[in-house]
């Protein structure tokens, strides 16, 4: 069935692309990365009224159970700004064909989120580091990730999005990313009208392919308790709430991210991760308010890890402390203005490697 005489995946971006043939609606841009399973088609919708929307098409290569199950997942969390959005078309093309027996099977339409992963930034900022308050701003939009995954937001009665904030009345789900890592973390857009996203663009979770529920709970390993958690008296800072297998996953993902990122580290085992985030001397800058959440997300027992109400509050108290020192330091590297500059540079304008990006 080769059409462009290419290889079976190419035979398959083909069989894509063959569906939006409306030159009129639809622009091909060109293939994206988009996780270990599938591949990504970046196509270009032309509105009326003059406005595009740009958008990304999953198909699995391999593995269609995979795509299906990030599907379902994607459709629960629809709602949460802080994970990739499904995009709607209307009408759309790939409708009425018989996706079980039909040659196109199953499919994932996403919105494209067009500044680049923190595996990017990180690359990115190799010289120049990252400063306490863009690093804040991560840790507290990887934070909402997780909050949307455990409370998935629906809709207010106007129709706008419910924001991702933890329910005290609703048991946190057991959903695990399983795969968090800095490639599966894209910088979407900056949002003047929002309080947490003005000046640095949102983080947005991708990749659902590995994810599922984690119900059997998390066994410390006791050398490490001992080593670790205990020395450092993690359990003082305990709060009461609810927690899960998955948020207590979700968490210390989120932190081994933010941890290699504050040390411009590509990878680092658990043990590597323990010893840098004690060793004062290594990251001396690093805010110290930050650094104890760190610490704590990555403890061995998982009772020591915060609930989420309390991580967010506190990476929300940072935010706002190094905004308020920023501001009233004269050439300050963290004053809004400053802020502005290096994102300007360092995110939005930079160049990224689509081969390595994801929808
Ligand atoms: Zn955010």
């Amino acid at each position: 069935m080769s059409l462009d005489g290419g290889s079976a995946l190419a035979d398959l971006q083909y069989e894509v692309k063959s569906y939006f043939t409306d030159s009129n609606r639809f622009e091909f841009e060109k293939p994206v990365g988009s996780g270990s399973y599938g591949f990504g088609l970046l196509f270009n919708e032309k509105k009326q009224g003059g406005t595009n929307q740009r958008f990304v098409i999953k198909r699995a290569f391999h593995g269609q159970h995979y795509l299906m199950q990030e599907s379902d997942i994607l459709h629960k969390l629809e709602h949460a700004d802080h994970i990739v959005n499904l995009v709607h078309l209307d009408p759309n093309p790939l409708e009425g064909n018989d996706l079980e027996e039909g040659i196109l099977g199953p499919y994932i339409i996403m919105e494209y989120l067009e500044n680049g992963t923190i595996n990017d930034f990180t690359f990115r900022t190799r010289r120049v580091g990252v400063p306490n308050r863009v690093l804040a701003w991560i840790f507290l939009c990887l934070t909402r990730a997780c909050i949307g995954m455990a409370y998935p937001p629906g809709v207010n009665p106007d129709g706008s999005r419910q924001e991702e904030v933890v329910d005290p009345s609703r048991k946190p789900s057991s959903l695990a990313h399983f795969d968090m890592h800095s490639s599966n973390l894209m910088f979407g857009s900056v949002d003047p009208s929002s309080r947490e996203h003005n000046l640095m663009p949102i983080l947005k979770l991708i990749d659902f392919g590995c994810s599922s529920e984690r119900e059997t709970p998390i066994l410390p390993i006791q050398g490490v308790v001992n080593s670790y958690d205990i020395p450092l008296n993690l359990a003082q800072y305990r709060t009461q709430g609810d927690t899960s297998p998955g948020v207590q996953v979700n968490i210390k993902d989120i932190a081994n991210v933010v941890i290699l990122l504050a040390w411009q580290r590509i990878f680092a085992s658990d043990p590597e991760l323990r010893a840098l985030i004690q060793n004062q001397a290594s990251n001396p800058g690093l805010d110290p308010e930050m650094r104890l959440q760190m610490m704590r997300c990555i403890a061995a027992d998982p009772e020591n890890r915060p609930k989420l109400d309390d991580l967010v509050t506190r990476l929300q108290q940072v935010v706002n402390d190094r905004r308020t020192a920023g501001n009233n330091t004269p050439g300050s590297p963290e004053s809004d203005a400053a802020m502005q500059r290096y994102v300007q540079r360092y995110v939005l304008n930079a160049p990224v490697n689509l081969d390595r990006r994801g929808g």
